[in-house]
């Protein structure tokens, strides 16, 4: 079966901008062991991984007021503290490897011009670590995280990153793998296309009618050749 083309960029794709977890890392087992292990922490009810897996792709601060509408603003904060330092330092936390087909996509893009940037949940100490680990960092020429601008589905981070890349939004796609990413994405008048590895289930992501819903970045990697392809 051959997957669905892309739609032509009017004057060709210059800018993809990536979520960060579900998306480019298999990080979604470790989030939820850190916010389970969060939350024993300071005495709210541990959720189960399929509950916690519906508001990955949210800020943490906006994530414990979904899951937890009780909790007052010092609450929240002890969460997101005790959920930072599992994520960062806790060495018994599930390990986040990129998924298969990251460098391939990103090695594509670069080679036909087009710009690369992040627009994450993480917080910046968090994605700085994950840039450094995997040794991407140089690869993208802007990110924006959850504690430097409102938690998805609020369109400044996009928005923040396409300035910066000095790009305009019809030349721009989102990738992203939560329900979170593709409204963040519509708010900014920027299409979007979904990656299947991550947190949402295809029937939730169908819902935003992205532009295309391949199953993992070696499929988008396809498309992206696909569409080029029909506009030569
Ligand atoms: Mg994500």
């Amino acid at each position: 079966m051959s997957a669905p083309l892309l739609p032509p960029v009017d004057g060709g794709l210059r800018l993809v901008v990536f979520d960060w977890d579900g998306t480019l890392m298999d990080s979604p087992l470790r989030i939820v062991h850190c916010l389970q292990r969060a939350a024993a922490v300071v005495g709210l009810e541990v959720r189960d991984a399929a509950a916690l897996r519906n508001i990955i792709g949210l800020g943490v601060d906006a994530a414990v007021r979904e899951l937890y509408p009780e909790a007052d603003a010092r609450l929240v904060h002890r969460f997101a503290t005790a959920y930072r330092l599992c994520y960062l330092e806790g060495d018994d936390a599930p390990p986040t490897p990129l998924y298969p087909g990251v460098a391939p996509l990103l090695d594509w893009l670069e080679a036909r011009g087009v710009l690369l940037a992040v627009a994450t949940s993480k917080s910046r100490r968090g994605l700085d670590q994950a840039l450094e680990t995997t040794g991407l960092g140089a690869r993208f020429v802007a990110t924006a995280t959850g504690d430097e601008h409102p938690s998805k589905p609020h369109p400044a981070m996009l928005e923040h990153v396409m300035e910066r890349a000095g790009v305009e939004r019809t030349r721009t796609r989102m990738v992203g793998d939560s329900v979170y990413d593709l409204q963040m994405a519509r708010h900014a008048g920027v299409p979007a296309v979904a990656v299947t590895h991550g947190v949402h289930s295809s029937d939730r992501l169908r819902a935003e009618a992205p532009l295309g819903l391949p199953a993992d970045l070696e499929a988008l990697l396809e498309i992206f050749r696909q569409a080029e392809c029909a506009t030569e």
